[in-house]
């Protein structure tokens, strides 16, 4: 066999290890084997890069591998959990940038310019002829996509972090950004067709106007669309690995990068449904307003709210059928997820039935409450999606709701015209009694006030639900 048939087969062997890694990841069961079959898959397309390509310099490689391996160790140290969203959008934006680096590197490699140029551009200017068509394409959108994905995340970060709380809208945008879409594909198909004399300048200008691009199509997006966004740039991320590898002829890449787009594209699918929106009206419906900590009318005082204190709380849920327990950002903030655990274990060992309704954008990234769940060993056949919990609210005693506030706003079931109008919820206002943790009145990430909190059948149990659910557990020993 020669060499080359044995770097396409273990290219194969990994691309094997994502499939089945990604088939584990599905379930919370299987999903520790899952990462590590992936892991292996990713270490065996290295190892087999590093000992089967043509590599340039040993040098560079573990230059680059040091600077990248000590700034994720870094931030995976120090990074807080609530912060996982915007992590994930800097690593989709980093995805991006690196395919559209090797793409860009390419072109200018085949112009006539660094190390390994061809000579068919020798010093980057007048005689090019066109690239072939497949090269040309993968460059091509390498560049855009990859540029787009690396630009839109830096905004999509920014957004998560609360610095760009109101969507940017004008007149004429979507029209625009349409037609610098439409001018970037023109000048790819040139610089691709017929390279002009300065085709390098051409290429940086239009890697110039997709950078641009990613941060006009970001900006209109509303902050309680961000699990949207967020999915939809991992899986751009991915098409521009695919189109770098394709860039390279690396099969890894190509097949690892159409697994990230696809499966991004499914994430995407399943937050939009999990939102009851369109793709479309999350990229141009400027839905939400997102980020900081407005206040609405809840804090002038205009409408009141009733409180409970642990003692009363312990009493209603030790004598309650069924509690539901919805866990939700403050969750995370508090790193309460033990203290829950500890709860609705001492209910159920009293015959209490304990559910917990898992929204699917509860928190802020996808998965968080199940992950924060998991964490804490809270067992699998507790979680409940909220069209599985929302028929037996009715029936339920206690709906407990934990640093949760978008995820169980009534308004997007009753108010046509609220932001997130249309957004399912968790219907804890249907429970007999629904307790809300958190530390104050103030609006969750969508910056809307909540109805709820002022229903006669709710209470509020005010404070750090790190203080606050332990509190409670203390209580309920005492009943
Ligand atoms: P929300 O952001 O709506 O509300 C969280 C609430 O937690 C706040 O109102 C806050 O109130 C409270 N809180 C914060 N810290 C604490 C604490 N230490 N103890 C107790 N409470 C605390 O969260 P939800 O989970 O209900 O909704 C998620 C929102 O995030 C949705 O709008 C979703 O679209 C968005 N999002 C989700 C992503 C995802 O992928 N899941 C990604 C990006 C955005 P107070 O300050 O009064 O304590």
């Amino acid at each position: 066999m020669t060499g080359s048939a044995i770097v396409q087969l273990a290219y194969l062997a990994s691309a094997v290890l994502f499939i089945f890694g990604l088939r584990e990841l599905s379930h919370p069961d299987t999903a520790r084997r899952g990462n590590a079959l992936a892991s292996l898959g990713m270490l065996l397309a290295i190892v087999t890069t590093l000992v089967g390509q043509e590599i340039l310099s040993f040098t560079w490689i573990i230059v680059g591998g040091l600077a990248g391996g000590l700034t994720g160790l870094y931030l995976a140290r120090t990074v807080e959990m609530t912060e996982m969203p915007q992590m994930v959008a800097v690593f989709n934006g980093f995805g991006g940038g690196a395919s559209a680096l090797v793409a860009g590197a390419e072109y200018l490699k085949i112009l006539g310019f660094g190390v390994g140029a061809s000579a068919a551009g020798a010093g980057g200017a007048g005689a090019l002829s066109a690239l072939p068509v497949d090269t040309g394409v993968s460059i091509m959108a390498g560049t855009l996509i990859g540029a787009v994905t690396f630009s839109g995340s830096w905004v999509a970060f920014a957004k998560l972090q609360g610095h760009l709380d109101q969507p940017v809208t004008y007149p004429l945008q979507q029209t625009s950004n349409l037609a610098i879409l439409l001018a970037a594909v023109a000048a790819s198909v040139l610089l691709v067709a017929a390279p002009p004399a300065d085709a390098a300048l051409v290429y940086l200008g239009l890697a110039a106007v997709a950078l641009l691009l990613g941060v006009l199509v970001v900006i209109p997006i509303g902050g309680a669309d961000m699990p949207v966004v967020v999915a939809l740039l991992n899986s751009y991320s991915g098409l521009a690995a695919s189109a770098a590898g394709f860039v390279l002829t690396n099969m890894a890449l190509i097949i690892s990068g159409a697994l990230v787009g696809a499966s991004g594209l499914i994430l995407t699918a399943i937050m939009c449904r999990a939102m009851n929106r369109s793709l479309a009206n999350v990229l141009f419906g400027a839905f939400g307003g997102g980020g900081g900590p407005a206040t609405g009318a809840a804090e002038t005082g205009e409408r009141s709210v009733a409180e409970i204190d642990a003692e009363n709380l312990a009493m209603m849920m030790a004598y309650a059928r069924q509690v539901v327990i919805v866990p939700g950002y403050g969750l995370a903030v508090a790193q309460a997820q033990h203290a829950v655990k500890e709860l609705a274990m001492n209910l159920t060992e009293r015959g209490v039935t304990v559910k917990f309704a898992i929204h699917p954008v509860a928190g802020r990234m996808p998965g968080h409450m199940n992950v924060l769940l998991a964490e804490a060993d809270v067992p699998y056949d507790m979680l409940f999606e909220p069209e599985d919990v929302n028929p037996e609210m009715p029936n339920t005693d206690v709906a407990l709701v934990v640093g949760a506030n978008d995820v169980v706003n009534p308004s997007a079931r009753d108010e046509a015209d609220s932001p997130i109008a249309g957004m399912p919820i968790v219907e804890v206002d249907r429970a007999e009694h629904s307790v809300v943790i958190k530390r104050s009145l103030s609006t969750g990430f969508a910056g809307i006030d909540n109805p709820l909190f002022y229903k006669d059948n709710n209470r509020m149990f005010f404070g750090d639900a790190a203080k606050k659910i332990p509190e409670l557990v203390q209580e309920l020993k005492e009943v």
